[in-house]
C-alpha cells in the first residue's frame, strides 16, 4: 500500500466528516429558524442528559429519563414532519452508510471500507499518471514547434522550451538550494507549464526532497477550511513543505480577506524561511498585479530570488 496516497484517503475521508458536521449544523440552524420550538425542545432534551452524565457518580439518575428522551424524540419529528421537513431531517449525516465516513466498518476487527478502497484506487490511478509520463525523461522537446515565430532573442519555440526544461531541471537537481528560491511561469494555456512544474515535482520526490504540488484552488479551499475547522495540519504542510509548486494560479475564487491575504502570508513566510515555490499562472504580470495586489506580487516578483519565465507561441494542444 502507497502510504501518501493513503494517508490522502484518510484526509479525504476527515474532509467528508467535516462537511457531515457542517450539513448537520446547517440544518439545525435552518429547523430552528423555522420551528422554534424544536430548537426548545432539543435544549431541554440536551440539559436533561447532561445533567444526568454529570450526577451519575454521586447521586441515583433521574427517574423515567429514557422514557423522557424517547418522548422528546417523537415530539421532535413530529413537529419536523409539521413543519415541512422529513422525520429524520436532524439525524446524523453520511455520505456512506455503510461505514458513517469513517472509512471502516465492523466492530473489533476492523476491515476497510469499500468506499476508502475506491477512493484509494482512483487516488493511486492519479498519482500513477502524475510519476508515469509527467517527469523530465519523458519530456518530449519535438512536441515544440521549431519553426514559426521566434521570440525578442531570435529563439524558436523549442529552442525556447530546451532552456527552460535546463533551468527547471537545475532548479530540480540542486534543491533544496537553488539559484532562485521562487519560480513564476505564466503565458497562455498548452505551452507546459503544467508538465514542467509536475516534472520539477517528480524530480523533487525522486530527490526525497519533500514536494507539495497542488492547484491553487486546493491551496484556497485548504486554507478556508483551516480557517473554519481551527485544523491546522494541512495549512501548516504549505507553510514548511521544502517545495511547493502551485499550479494555475488565477483560476481560484477570490474570496475577500482571505485568497489575497493567505497566499501573501505563504509566499511570505516561505520566503524568510528561505524555502522553494513555484507558481504556474494564465495571467500576464499586469493581471497579476491588478488581481493579488501591488504587495503580494511584488514579494512574490522580488528580484533577488525570483526567476520568472515568460512562456509564448502556438498551444501545443492543438498541433
Ligand atoms: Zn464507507
Amino acid at each position: 500500500m502507497n502510504n501518501q496516497v493513503f494517508q490522502q484517503v484518510l484526509n479525504a475521508l476527515a474532509e467528508r466528516r467535516r462537511e457531515d458536521e457542517r450539513e448537520e449544523q446547517r440544518r439545525r440552524r435552518e429547523v430552528i429558524e423555522k420551528c422554534p420550538e424544536i430548537g426548545q425542545l432539543m435544549d431541554a432534551r440536551r440539559e436533561a442528559v447532561l445533567k444526568s452524565v454529570y450526577s451519575a457518580f454521586s447521586i441515583a439518575p433521574e427517574e423515567g429519563l429514557a422514557e423522557k428522551v424517547e418522548r422528546w424524540n417523537a415530539d421532535i419529528k413530529d413537529l419536523l414532519v409539521k413543519s415541512g421537513f422529513s422525520a429524520d431531517y436532524l439525524d446524523p449525516v453520511f455520505t456512506c452508510a455503510q461505514c458513517e465516513d469513517t472509512g471502516y466498518t465492523g466492530t473489533g476487527k476492523k476491515t476497510l471500507c469499500s468506499c476508502a478502497k475506491a477512493l484509494y484506487a482512483s487516488l493511486l490511478e492519479e498519482e500513477k499518471g502524475f510519476e508515469d509520463s509527467q517527469d523530465f525523461e519523458h519530456f518530449d522537446l519535438s512536441r515544440f514547434p521549431d519553426n514559426g515565430p521566434t521570440d525578442k532573442k531570435g529563439r524558436t519555440q523549442r529552442e525556447r522550451m530546451r532552456v527552460f526544461r535546463d533551468y527547471c531541471m537545475a532548479f530540480a537537481d540542486t534543491l533544496p538550494h537553488p539559484d532562485k528560491s521562487t519560480l513564476l511561469f505564466y503565458g497562455g494555456s498548452g505551452l507546459g507549464k503544467t508538465y514542467l512544474l509536475r516534472c520539477i515535482h517528480a524530480r523533487a520526490r525522486e530527490r526525497d526532497i519533500p514536494s507539495l504540488c497542488i492547484t491553487a484552488n486546493q491551496l484556497i479551499r485548504t486554507a478556508r477550511q483551516a480557517i473554519f475547522s481551527r485544523e491546522q495540519e494541512e495549512m501548516d504542510a504549505l507553510y514548511e513543505t521544502e517545495l511547493l509548486l502551485i499550479d494555475d494560479l488565477g483560476t481560484e475564487p477570490l474570496i475577500e480577506n482571505i485568497t489575497v491575504e493567505e497566499l501573501f502570508n505563504i509566499l511570505n513566510e516561505r520566503q524568510n524561511a528561505g524555502l522553494c515555490t513555484v507558481i504556474s499562472t494564465n495571467l500576464s504580470l499586469e493581471d497579476l498585479q491588478r488581481r493579488y495586489t501591488e504587495r503580494v506580487i511584488s514579494r512574490l516578483l522580488n528580484r533577488q530570488t525570483c526567476m520568472k519565465l515568460f512562456f509564448e507561441g502556438i498551444d501545443i494542444r492543438r498541433l
